[in-house]
């Protein structure tokens, strides 16, 4: 079993980059593995199924082929594409997955989540988490008229940028304890997600288990992803094809 991840890729109409460096990956493994997981901001914001760019109609195709060659996708919410919906999902050949979502990789037992949980240090950011993570939030948003849902989107985003001036880098970092209290929780010696946008692997120490975290880098300047088998494990970089 060979296993693809990746995670914050941002794509946006306006980066072409992007949606041309994924594809070259998709391309690169096609028919070489069996599940891709998508953890979360694939998409730089999401305003609903019924209001889908040119980017996201091109990216549905190249998934839903990318699935013909057997390969299970997964996509995870992440904090800007948490609307991303089933209908989305279907067209892209794929199955949404919500966290914490529990599964093998590398020969180990995995516990895959976006990682914007896990930044508790901000209170601003997770007061507005639970604000439009709520299902009576989300339903109301979603029967806004389209240009109603884009002015919120683009305060949303003015906001997070404005405070995020204010907030100091271990502040918008995982905090440890959250991380060790997901560990201890869920039993699992491996542990990936994204959304910190700091790609590395750490080693945790659990109650005396040795565990390992591994965050998925952001794609804004170049790919990250993860590439597992059954013993094998590499979080690898790679350049944006010209
Ligand atoms: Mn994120």
């Amino acid at each position: 079993m060979r296993t693809l991840l990746v995670s914050d890729l941002h794509l946006e109409d306006s980066r072409p980059d992007i949606t041309r460096a994924f594809f070259s990956l998709l391309e690169q493994f096609e028919g070489k593995v069996d599940r891709l997981f998508i953890l979360g901001d694939f998409f730089e914001i999401w305003l609903g199924d019924d209001a889908l760019t040119p980017t996201a109609k091109q990216v549905a195709e190249q998934l839903k082929q990318f699935s013909r060659s057997g390969c299970g996708i997964f996509i995870m919410h992440g904090n800007r594409d948490f609307l991303l919906g089933e209908q989305y999902a279907h067209d892209c050949g794929a199955e949404l997955i919500h966290e914490p979502c529990l599964t093998e990789i590398g020969g180990q037992q995995c516990l895959l989540m976006h990682g914007d949980s896990l930044c508790t240090d901000d209170q601003l950011y997770m007061d507005f988490r639970k604000m439009v993570r709520n299902p009576a939030w989300q339903a109301e948003f979603l029967s806004k008229t389209l240009e109603e849902r884009i002015a919120f989107g683009k305060q949303a985003r003015d906001q997070s940028q404005e405070d995020a001036q204010d907030k100091s880098y271990e502040i918008l970092d995982v905090n440890q304890d959250e991380v060790i209290r997901v560990l201890q929780e869920f039993e699992v010696p491996l542990f990936i997600h994204g959304h910190t946008h700091r790609p590395d692997r750490h080693l945790v120490k659990v109650d005396g288990r040795q565990c390992e975290r591994i965050v998925l880098g952001d794609w804004y300047k170049q790919g990250w992803y993860i590439i597992a088998d059954d013993s094998t494990l590499e979080l690898r970089s790679f350049e944006f094809p010209e």
